[in-house]
């Protein structure tokens, strides 16, 4: 069973589950390895409490990565919510605490969630391409991650608005974000979270690896963003299968911050 490299336990805002429980059920699918990857969203305006509280955080996964030391192989990571305005915040961030992973993502756009639908009564014409204008600019902005997750996080909840959404319909816009990527040697995550919710593509959807290999891109990492244990490792068999239709050999895993490449 492949590595989860993006999994949620209850230190993030928006799930209940102990980080016990996630890894119990990493262990009862087989896998070797897992990287807990918590949210921290900084200076975000919202409902859910998105702030990491990282002391307790490094505290209980080190003593967790003791305890499960025969079992699993448990490295600790964080999913960065990028926003330009907190550049600086952020880098010093990644400087200060000795993660093994940094996953940046894109979830608040001029301030909102597209999970929620006033982001989408706000953007009437404009809200994919919008994510996609902030996704760019941010990538360009922060170095501080080393893999993207869910590029195209935001098909997830515009299908309820009645938004088509393929690669060759945004590729103006999503090509720009690969190319950076690829410059600067950071993955593209594959996230097989859309799956468990039923949806036919990953995020982002194969399209966009075929692009992103196509363009040179090598590294891509796997995670389902599972906040709950039945979707921990959902879907990987098929984002493997399609991994490799797209013409990857490896996935990449980090610890301590540096690649290590697993094969698909
Ligand atoms: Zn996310
Ligand atoms: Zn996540």
């Amino acid at each position: 069973m492949y590595a989860d490299c993006h999994i949620h336990t209850s230190f993030s805002g928006d799930s209940d589950t102990p980080p016990r429980e996630q890894l119990d059920r990493a262990v009862s699918l087989g896998m070797k390895r897992v990287c807990i990857t918590d949210h921290h969203d900084h200076d975000v305006v919202s409902d859910i409490d998105f702030e990491l509280d990282f002391f307790s955080y490094f505290d209980e996964m080190l003593r967790l990565r003791a305890e499960y030391e025969n079992r699993l192989d448990i490295c600790i990571g964080v999913e960065l919510g990028l926003q330009c305005r907190i550049a600086e915040y952020l880098e010093g961030l990644t400087g200060e605490f000795p993660f093994d992973f940094v996953i940046g993502s894109v979830h608040f756009i001029d301030g909102l969630d597209p999970y929620y639908d006033e982001y989408f009564e706000t953007h009437p014409k404009n809200a994919y391409e919008r994510f996609f204008e902030a996704t760019l600019s941010r990538v360009k902005k922060i170095d501080c991650f080393d893999s993207l997750g869910h590029l195209d996080y935001i098909v997830r909840y515009g299908q309820k608005h009645g938004l088509s959404y393929s690669y060759r319909e945004f590729a103006e816009y999503i090509d720009p974000i690969l190319r950076v990527l690829i410059e600067k040697g950071k993955a593209l995550e594959c996230n097989t979270g859309a799956l468990a919710k039923g949806m036919n593509d990953p995020n982002p959807c194969r399209e966009v690896f075929m692009r992103y290999r196509e363009l040179g891109g090598e590294l891509v990492t796997l995670g389902s963003d599972a906040h709950s244990p039945e979707n921990l490792g959902f879907g990987f068999d098929r984002a493997g299968k399609m991994l490799k239709d797209c013409g990857f050999e490896y996935y990449t895993v980090f610890r301590e911050r540096q690649a290590e490449f697993l094969p698909l």
